[in-house]
């Protein structure tokens, strides 16, 4: 081999070495390249996630924040229709019976009924009448969501006791008291309402008369003094005491409406009274017809 031969040999060899080198540092450069713009894309991917948190965790605050502005508007309105029995609304009851302009305050006592309230509310609603409901504290726990219809449609909600058993309630003052308590605590419970109070009573067969008179006055002295009213009514339909159809309902109305302004009506929405959910039509317009404006207890409970 002569020496140009070996020094083009030697000359090739330079050259493979060369350009292997380059080729090499070229990989390791596009390898770098690569890594870095992998790490640049999930550094995006990391910052727009974490963006997106950021957006999220401000709609969940702006959501909550509206809720808790929701329930404070609530609470307050919540606390606005709370009865209230105040000197005046305690005189309001006591007259009752006296008034300038007609008015008219239909009640029920002795429900709630599955079969017989809610008929009564669906004529009520298409009336547009706001009513007073005496309810029984066994009956609310067995029907609570009717409870919470009445009160959500804006009728009065008031306590007849809990058993209805009358040697039970009357057995002494305090019995009719803790009657009156159960039955509003059952309302409480179904109306979800926990500080919910009517301060008003009506003494299961009246309060005045019968063998548990005296137990009746002394019981009322007790309510009183736990700011607790009570009313009976004035007129009724005899629903509970042998009338059965719309006319004999009627003809018992005339027998005391016509002698006041302002009439408060005994009805009953137990289970059996299917009469008076179907005879309501009828005497709703029985008292329009003679100018009587229908009002509820929350006119007069303030
Ligand atoms: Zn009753």
């Amino acid at each position: 081999m002569d020496l140009i031969s070996i020094r083009r040999k030697y000359n090739n060899i330079r050259n493979i070495i060369i350009i292997s080198f380059i080729l090499v540092v070229c990989a390791i450069l596009a390898l770098i390249v690569k890594e870095i713009n992998k790490n640049k894309a999930e550094e995006n991917v990391f910052l727009s996630y974490s963006e997106l948190k950021k957006i999220v965790a401000q709609k969940e605050e702006e959501i909550q924040k509206q809720k808790e502005e929701q329930q404070k508007i609530e609470e307050e309105n919540r606390k606005n229709n709370l009865p209230q029995l105040t000197e005046e609304g305690k005189n309001n009851v006591a007259k009752i019976y006296k008034s300038d302009t007609k008015r008219v305050f239909l009640t029920f006592d002795d429900g709630p009924s599955s079969t017989v309230t809610p008929k009564i509310l669906d004529v009520l609603k298409a009336e547009n009448i706001k009513a007073t409901f005496f309810l029984l504290g066994s009956r609310v726990e067995l029907n609570p969501e009717i409870v919470k219809r009445e009160y959500e449609e804006g009728h009065y909600i008031a306590s007849h006791g809990y058993s209805h058993v009358y040697s039970q309630i009357y057995s002494s003052p305090q019995s009719v008291l803790d009657e009156y308590n159960n039955c509003v605590r059952a309302i409480q419970n179904a109306i979800g309402v926990p500080d919910y109070n009517p301060h008003l009573f009506r003494f299961p067969g009246g309060f005045k008369g019968g063998k548990y008179d005296k137990i009746k006055s002394q019981a009322h002295d007790l309510l009183e003094q736990n700011n607790i009213a009570h009313v009976d009514w004035n007129a009724l339909t005899s629903d509970s005491a042998g009338a059965k159809t719309t006319e004999q309902f009627i003809a018992e109305l005339e027998k005391t409406v016509p002698k006041y302004n302002s009439v408060v009506v005994l009805m009953h929405d137990a289970g059996n009274k299917q009469a008076t959910a179907e005879a309501l039509p009828t005497i709703i317009s029985y008292f329009r017809e003679r100018g009587y404006e229908f009002k509820s207890f929350y006119d007069i409970i303030k």
